[in-house]
């Protein structure tokens, strides 16, 4: 099967160091392959995002030497196609509508199991979805990480697949769009590796091929913290990116020469010495 990857950002913020190290592995792991390498912006969450974000990123990655070989996909886009792979749960029975708040579920662990609700029907309000969640064990191959498991019923429980607010659920948005993009392996972040398995139950549930997963060191701050957009955290600046893709690219292990004038030759340099098996393995690394 032809290799097909993809970067997907979410629009909480300017690029920072963590998503360009995203960026950068994932285009790496595709150009490595010969394949395809797609980019998607997961606009799902109104609520979340940050005004002109979403351009700005877009803006931003031809200029650290990132173009993707087709169209962008918008997740605001595709509800559509959310609204068909839900109707399909529902008609399974997959999924329950559940008015438990969060201070509902802290009286316990914080999750929800068993399609049992804490919190009384009421029909008079919006309910969010949750899927009903087994006691199954997904286990899976992290090409980085190596084999991963996770009991799904203790790890993640009922988890939201439609918010109250009537928005969908990053879980449900991704699985859905990967499998439309026919993604064949995602490179992101190791925040991401615990989610994974729960994107794997979804694609059994909804038909869909699993696709490979590697997640590579997650960028810390100094006290351990993970790099995000929606802090403000990093911020890589496309008018000079040279400082960030060197210090991306000595993130991944790999060469960063001074003697490389532009972001074409630093790419070009990378490329040849690209082996996805020597990627740092640790899940996650300090930059500050
Ligand atoms: N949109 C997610 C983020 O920015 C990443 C999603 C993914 O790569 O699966 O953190």
């Amino acid at each position: 099967m032809d290799y097909r990857g993809r970067f997907a950002p979410s629009p909480t913020g300017r690029l920072h160091f963590g998503s360009l190290v995203a960026a950068l592995g994932s285009w790496l792991c595709a150009r490595h392959a010969g394949g395809r390498w797609l980019l998607r912006m997961e606009d799902i969450d109104p609520l979340r995002e940050a005004p002109g974000a979403a351009a700005a990123i877009l803006a931003a990655l031809p200029a650290f030497g990132f173009v993707a070989d087709e169209p962008v996909l918008y997740q605001s886009q595709r509800l559509a196609a959310y609204d068909a792979a839900f109707t399909r749960l529902q008609e399974a029975g997959a999924v329950f509508p559940c008015w438990c708040s969060r201070s509902d579920l802290a009286a316990g662990d914080g999750l929800h199991r068993d399609g049992r609700c804490v919190a009384p029907p009421d029909p008079g309000r919006a309910s969010a979805w949750r899927l009903r969640v087994p006691d199954v064990e997904i286990a899976f191959d992290d090409a980085l990480q190596g084999p991963q498991r996770q009991n799904l019923r203790e790890s993640a429980g009922d988890f939201v697949i439609r918010r109250v607010e009537g928005l969908y659920s990053y879980q449900f948005a991704c699985v859905v769009d990967d499998a439309f993009q026919r993604i064949t392996e995602v490179v992101r972040g190791c925040d991401l590796l615990d989610s994974t398995p729960r994107q794997v139950w979804l694609q059994r549930l909804l038909g869909l091929p699993t696709p490979r997963y590697l997640h590579l060191p997650l960028a810390l701050d100094a006290s351990g913290a993970k790099l995000s957009k929606s802090t403000q955290a990093h911020p890589v600046d496309p008018g000079d990116p040279l400082p960030a893709l060197r210090r991306a690219l000595a993130f991944l292990g790999l060469p960063a020469a001074d003697d490389a004038r532009d972001v074409a030759a630093l790419l070009a340099q990378a490329r040849e010495h690209f082996d996805p098996a020597r990627l740092p393995h640790c899940s996650g690394r300090s930059v500050a």
